[in-house]
This record gives C-alpha cells, sequence and structure tokens, in this order.
C-alpha cells in the first residue's frame, strides 16, 4: 500500500542544507497500525507530510497504492491526497461557523458530491465515531475529545485508504486520549490503516508496530506485543 524507497528531502535554509529525510525505505500494508515516534526535529512531519502526499521528496521514490507519486505535479498530488488520505491534526481544525454535520461534509464538496449524499455519508461517519446525536452543534458546544473525534469523522468521510494522525492527543487530557485512542483501535479493527505520529510512549503502544525516527532515518522497527499481554 504504501512503499518509500531511497526517500531524502532536504530542506535549504539560507545557504545551508537541512537533511529532514536521509534514506529512508519503508513499506506499510493494507490494516497495519503504526506508530511513528522520535525526538524533536528527527524527521517525523516531514514523513507524514510527505506519506500524506502534502509534499514531494528530494529523491527517491513513493509508491501509495500502486501510484508512483513521486514525478506527480501539484495538482496531480493534491488529488491523490484528497482520495487516498485522510487527516487528524492535533489542533482539530474544524471551522467554528459551520454546524458538526458541515465541518464533517466539507470534504465532500470538492469531489462534486451533491448535498443530500454528502449530509447522509457525513451523518454516517458521525454515528462511527459516536457523535450521531450532535450533528446540529457548534464546534464550541462540544469538549475537546468530541471535537477531535469530528476532526476524525472527517478525515474518514471520504473513505481514506489510510488515516494520518499528527499528535492527534497532543491537545487533550489523558482520559480523552484514551478515548481518541479506543476509537483508533476499533477504527483498526474494522479494516482501517492507520498511521499515528506521537511522542507519547502510551499512545504508541495502542500500534501494533513502531517506527522510530531519529535523523531523518527509521532506526528501529518493532512489533508491539498484544495490548493486555503481560511481558
Ligand atoms: P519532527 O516532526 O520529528 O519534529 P520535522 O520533520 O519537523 O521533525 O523536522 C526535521 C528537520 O527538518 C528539522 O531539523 C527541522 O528543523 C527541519 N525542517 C522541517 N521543516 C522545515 C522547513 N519547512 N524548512 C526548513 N527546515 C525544515
Ligand atoms: P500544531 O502542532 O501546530 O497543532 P497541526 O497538528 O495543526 O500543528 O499541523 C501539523 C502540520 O500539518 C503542520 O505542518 C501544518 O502546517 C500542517 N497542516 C495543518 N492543517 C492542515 C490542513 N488542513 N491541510 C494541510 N496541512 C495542514
Amino acid at each position: 500500500m504504501i512503499r518509500l524507497a531511497g526517500i531524502t528531502k532536504h530542506y535549504l535554509m539560507g545557504d545551508e542544507e537541512v537533511r529532514a529525510l536521509d534514506g529512508v525505505d519503508l513499506h506499510i500494508g493494507r490494516n497495519e497500525y503504526v506508530a511513528l515516534i522520535g525526538p524533536s526535529g528527527s524527521g517525523k512531519s516531514t514523513l507524514m507530510n510527505l506519506i500524506g502526499c502534502l509534499d514531494s521528496p528530494t529523491s527517491g521514490s513513493y509508491v501509495l497504492n500502486g501510484r508512483d507519486t513521486s514525478a506527480m505535479g501539484d495538482n496531480e498530488l493534491a488529488k491523490v491526497r484528497n482520495e487516498e488520505i485522510g487527516f487528524v491534526f492535533q489542533s482539530f481544525h474544524l471551522l467554528p461557523r459551520l454546524t458538526v454535520l458541515d465541518n464533517v461534509a466539507q470534504p465532500l464538496v470538492y469531489r462534486g458530491i451533491p448535498r443530500a449524499e454528502r449530509q447522509r455519508l457525513a451523518t454516517q461517519a458521525l454515528e462511527q465515531v459516536g457523535l450521531g446525536n450532535r450533528l446540529g452543534h457548534r464546534p464550541n458546544q462540544l469538549s475537546g475529545g468530541q471535537r477531535q473525534r469530528v476532526a476524525v469523522a472527517r478525515a474518514l468521510v471520504g473513505k481514506p485508504s489510510i488515516l494520518l494522525a499528527d499528535e492527534p492527543t497532543g491537545n487533550l487530557d489523558s482520559r480523552t486520549s484514551l478515548e481518541i485512542m479506543a476509537l483508533f483501535d476499533e477504527l483498526h479493527r474494522s479494516g482501517q490503516t492507520v498511521v499515528v505520529v506521537t511522542h507519547e510512549p502510551d499512545i504508541a503502544a495502542h500500534c501494533r508496530r513502531t517506527l522510530r525516527v531519529s535523523d531523518g532515518r527509521i532506526v528501529e522497527d518493532t512489533m508491539n506485543a498484544p495490548r493486555g499481554a503481560t511481558p
């Protein structure tokens, strides 16, 4: 599903070249549940932005569901992103003036889906995250955990092949973080491919596989013990 080979990403800062990624090879298969961990500045966000087709590598190849994205221009990349990727961010990014239903339906507008069908799909996604009873609320009428569940519903509404979450629990207290991770666990169980960027070990422990990034490379790739098992 996700195949990165020899990926590098360099940024130019004045005359200085920053090597954010430095030779990443990675395969992530369908229905995997992956945590991306590592210290600040190690390259996690850069890697996530590449996997999410928000950015292109300096060199190397990225094949997503059989399509080589490395040579794509911005428009083509945006199309792949809209079709394949659902994003969840630390800071929710909901539109405050729109209802919960309209926030979740929003990504479907760009696909030219008629309004009634958008609302049907958005309602379904909100039911999936347990918010079928909050369709008409505004984001500021919801708790932080509920807002993040709306953001998850918005990420899911287009039926993406990959759910990519960047520090999804970074703005939540520990109880609410657990709730969100329980939701990701459930999505994984129902077949969704999930990739979570986090620096919190408790969060990473929910995933089945942990990739540790350091200095722009993947330095560790481990399968996690099933949760609940004694070490
Ligand atoms: P992490 O997400 O692990 O904190 P990043 O991927 O954000 O790491 O950053 C990796 C390295 O690339 C860091 O040295 C960072 O300063 C640099 N970097 C990230 N984005 C940019 C950018 N847009 N321009 C220049 N340097 C960047
Ligand atoms: P923060 O840690 O400041 O809350 P976010 O989790 O909101 O950061 O965003 C992480 C990264 O994703 C940033 O580099 C940001 O520019 C980018 N980003 C945030 N929202 C969007 C969006 N709706 N579409 C594309 N990129 C986004």
